[in-house]
């Protein structure tokens, strides 16, 4: 019973141990690169968020500059209109007048060169005057949208209405209008201002907004009233249908937004606002596309670098792990060999402590547990007694039956005496030669002398032939010796008191036990 504990620590930790390295590597590797993965996501979510709300910011700002540039425009025109108006319904309209305004109107039209046209309307629709020197009274506008507007509106402020293309001049152009009143409040005329659609075109084809980028000017009735890319067609036509009618200016009057368009289908980052005083709003936008082209390589860039250095990881965590294995392998083999080691040990040892012919305890196993006893003896103040047993004329039984027989005698002896001695921890042992030595703790010299002739009889009774002994067998001879402390301080006075009661006996004629005195 060597290493128990060891041997067992050894045994329950191995499994276990070897299995925990290689999951915890595998584990950290895979949250490694999980992390990293992670993280490469994130970063190209919030850059990509970064890019849309820079450009989202940009849309604000330039939508908020393009309602200023329009709301000016316009302003300086509607003045004009607001000035005609209130000199119309006040002074009247009669033919020298007319003739005066007419003149007035030119001179005012050619002050601003956004503004095409100024013209008056009376009640039918017929042209009273204009600033473009055409012959009046004879075109009549009746059929056009801002005056059928101020016709079936009394409202006084100036109106936008669709863009038209001019039949003075053919060319595009924006209508503002304010309604002309009698003096009893009844319909009296349409006094308009038309500006040039090129006016704002020009600024907006100036602005870099990509290859797809949009400018919309639009009136507050949905309809286009210019759009960059500039298309004929697209011209009047409705936004009524799309989310920034239905649901961006209901709530705000000014914001951003990622709209997908109801003209081309295209999905833009847009930036709104309505132009402060007039039924206008001004939509500037860009290609979603384009907005993430960048970071789109940026990202694609980031996550193949980041591919890579997760593979590289991958190759190198695989390859650990199959070292970790091999070294786990390797460390159950050792533990193998180590625990083979043990076992020879083990039996090393015991052949260290035990005599090999007879099988008893040897020398240095006597000496051990004797040093050991005695101190536990003096101690406890238990008892403790040593028998010193000698086989008698020895030498004549080696010279009669020869060495070999000597050997045989010895091995039926130790037996003898191993029966005779009960206790667990009574200890038999070959002290040298033909001399025998019985260890008898907890037992006092009386105990000690009754077990020493049980053994001498049971030698005799043995019977081994021994012609040269006068008994015709061999016999043995005991020294008893009770221990005592207070007189054999050293445990070599306990064997000396021993060994001289044994030369008593032997001297006493031999076959029998002595107790030393
Ligand atoms: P006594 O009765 O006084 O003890 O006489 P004895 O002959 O037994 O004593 P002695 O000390 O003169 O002789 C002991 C002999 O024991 C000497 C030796 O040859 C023999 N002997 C010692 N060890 C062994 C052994 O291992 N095997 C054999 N065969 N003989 C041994
Ligand atoms: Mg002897
Ligand atoms: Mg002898």
């Amino acid at each position: 019973m060597g290493h128990p504990s060891i041997y067992d620590r050894i045994e329950k930790d191995r499994p276990g141990v070897a299995r925990l390295k290689v999951r915890s590597a595998v584990t950290l590797l895979i949250a490694v690169c999980l992390s990293m993965a992670v993280i490469v996501i994130w970063q190209a979510w919030s850059s990509r968020q970064y890019h849309l709300h820079g450009k989202e910011v940009a849309m604000s700002n330039l939508a908020q500059t393009l309602a200023s540039q329009a709301q000016a425009s316009i302003k300086q025109a509607d003045t004009l209109l607001f000035a005609l108006v209130d000199r119309l319904e006040n002074e009247g309209i009669d033919e020298t007048r007319l003739n005066r305004l007419q003149r007035l109107l030119s001179a005012q039209r050619s002050e601003l060169s956004q503004v095409h046209g100024l013209f008056v309307y009376d009640e039918a629709g017929r042209w009273v005057a204009n600033s473009n020197g055409a012959e009046v009274g004879v075109a009549n506008n009746s059929d056009r949208e801002y005056f059928i507007f101020h016709r079936d509106h009394p409202d006084r402020g100036p109106h936008i209405g669709p863009s038209i293309k001019s039949r003075s001049s053919g060319e595009w152009i924006m209508t503002v209008s304010r309604r002309i009143n009698h003096p009893d409040g009844s319909f009296a005329g349409v006094a308009l201002a038309t500006i040039y659609l090129s006016h704002f075109l020009q600024l907006y084809d100036s602005i870099d907004l990509g290859n797809n980028g949009v400018i919309n000017l639009i009136a507050d009735d949905a309809t286009i009233v210019v759009r960059r890319p500039f298309n004929e067609a697209d011209i009047g036509s409705s936004l009524a249908k799309s989310p920034l009618f239905t649901q961006l200016l209901p709530k705000e009057s000014s914001g951003t937004a990622m709209l997908k368009s109801t003209i081309d289908g295209v999905e833009r980052v847009v930036g709104y606002r309505r132009v402060e005083g007039y039924p206008l709003i001004v939509f500037a936008a860009l290609n979603k596309d384009e907005v993430l082209a960048g970071w789109r390589k940026e990202s694609l860039l980031g996550a193949g670098i980041v591919s890579l250095l997760l593979g590289f990881l991958g190759v190198l965590g695989y390859r650990l792990i199959k070292l970790m294995k091999q070294q786990n392998r390797i460390q159950v083999e050792l533990l193998g060999y180590q625990e083979k080691l043990l076992g020879l040990n083990r039996n090393l040892e015991l052949l260290a402590l035990e005599d090999a012919l007879t099988g008893l305890a040897n020398r240095r196993q006597f000496d051990l547990f004797i040093q050991a006893e005695t101190g536990r003896a003096r101690r406890n103040q238990t008892g403790l007694s040593l028998l010193m047993i000698d086989v008698d004329h020895f030498k004549a039984f080696n010279d009669r039956y020869g060495h070999l027989a000597g050997d045989e005698c010895l091995r039926a002896i130790a037996p003898i005496i191993t029966g005779h001695i009960k206790r667990p921890g009574d200890l038999a042992a070959r002290f040298g030669g033909e001399e025998f030595a019985v260890v008898l703790p907890g037992t006092d010299y009386v105990g000690a002398f009754l077990v020493a002739e049980k053994i001498r009889r049971a030698v005799q009774a043995a019977n081994l032939q021994h012609s040269e002994s006068p008994e015709g067998m061999v016999t043995v001879s005991v020294g008893v010796c009770g221990y005592d402390p207070a007189v054999q301080t050293r445990t070599e006075d306990l064997i000396g008191a021993a060994d001289k009661a044994l030369y008593v006996a032997k001297a006493s004629g031999r076959n029998m036990s002595v107790i030393a005195n």
